[in-house]
């Protein structure tokens, strides 16, 4: 059996990776959900274990310690890292997972597996990325302008992705990641074992 795909997207705050991903598990339910490590408080409805595990710092280091965390980062002042065993347990199973990841945490599993496909969402443009940013309502003028500094240092960072996408829309650009993942399956590295099937037979 082929592993399942490790498909990790990364972009700016604001880009809209949430509303992305959230329809390509509409459209491909069997996709597999990682859960992250964060240290960070729990927010609104979330619940520990379903969003996310929330942790303490020193839970987090601790699990670090151990080799439970497979890659790790720091986004405002908390931790955010991928469990190992369970990533393992879906891949080797030939389930793909879809994950929702730091510019640092996907250019790390791409390092840690070759399963991995990594995937930068663009914004249309910087306007509309500061729009976006503005029209939640919740960021001041002076946050917004710092997300928008951090933004393109990410942006900066898209030559060390496989793919790039832009998000003028969530169908169109979840359509194209869609597209990226059937490609991927078909390379010759995950068909081989069929290649040499039809050959022995
Ligand atoms: P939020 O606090 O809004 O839920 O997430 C903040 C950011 O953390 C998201 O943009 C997401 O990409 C990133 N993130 C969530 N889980 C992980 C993880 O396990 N590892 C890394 N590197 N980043 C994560």
């Amino acid at each position: 059996m082929k592993n399942g795909l490790i498909v990790s997207i990364s972009g700016p705050s604001g880009v809209g990776k949430g509303t992305v991903i959230d329809k390509l598990r509409e459209m491909f339910p069997e996709l597999g959900r990682s859960i992250s490590v964060t240290s960070r408080p729990p927010r609104g409805q979330e619940q520990d274990g379903v969003e996310y595990y929330f942790r303490s710092k020193e839970e987090f280091e601790k699990l670090i310690e151990e080799g439970e965390i497979i890659e790790y980062d720091q986004y405002v002042g908390n931790y955010y890292g991928t469990p190992l065993t369970p990533l393992l347990t879906m891949s080797r199973g030939g389930q793909s997972v879809l994950l929702d990841l730091t510019v640092a945490g996907s250019v790390a599993l791409q390092e840690k597996f070759d399963e991995t496909v990594t995937i930068f969402l663009l914004p249309p443009s910087l306007d509309e990325l500061r729009g976006r940013l503005s029209g939640r309502g919740t960021e001041s003028a002076e946050l917004v302008e710092k997300r928008m500094a951090e933004a393109k240092g990410e942006i900066a960072q898209a030559a060390k992705f496989d793919y790039v996408v832009t998000n003028y829309e969530v169908e169109q650009a979840a359509a194209e990641i869609a597209a990226i993942m059937q490609a991927e399956n078909c390379r010759y590295e995950r068909c081989s074992d069929a290649v040499d099937t039809l050959l022995a037979q």
